[in-house]
């Protein structure tokens, strides 16, 4: 796979502080904030601060501290958001996904049964 980052991405605006954010948590290594147009109660995202465009990149090219990193601050806003009920974790990745942010991000979705994993 080739991965070209689009720098101009609205995820890499909002790391750079152009374009504000509803923040649930902000670390070295990610920053996880409310989305825009929730599909559920709970619908946050969590995305780390490097150039990655997917999570196939991200697991490919980030070293192992970025990673570490960015797991951990998954792990946190788990804890913070008290995801006892069930959670659901997406990473649409390239066009098939319908990933719409070419910078990778983890939906982290809870807050009431969210049904089959995808409509048929
Ligand atoms: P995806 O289709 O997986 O790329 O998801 C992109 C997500 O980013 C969508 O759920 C959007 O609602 C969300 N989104 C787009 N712009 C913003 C923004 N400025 N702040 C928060 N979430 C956003």
């Amino acid at each position: 796979m080739n991965y070209s980052y689009d720098d101009q991405n609205i995820f890499a605006r909002i790391l750079r502080g152009e374009i504000p954010n509803r923040t649930v948590l902000e670390t070295r290594h990610a920053l996880a904030f409310h989305d825009i147009n929730p599909q559920a109660p709970v619908h946050v995202l969590v995305i780390p601060r490097g150039p990655w465009v997917t999570l196939d990149h991200f697991i490919r090219d980030a070293g192992a501290d970025a990673q570490l990193g960015f797991w951990a601050a998954v792990s946190q806003v788990c804890e913070l958001l008290e995801l006892d009920d069930g959670v659901r974790f997406i990473a649409n990745s390239r066009d098939h996904a319908h990933q719409e942010v070419p910078h990778f991000h983890l939906h982290i979705l809870a807050g009431r049964p969210l049904g089959p994993m995808l409509a048929r």
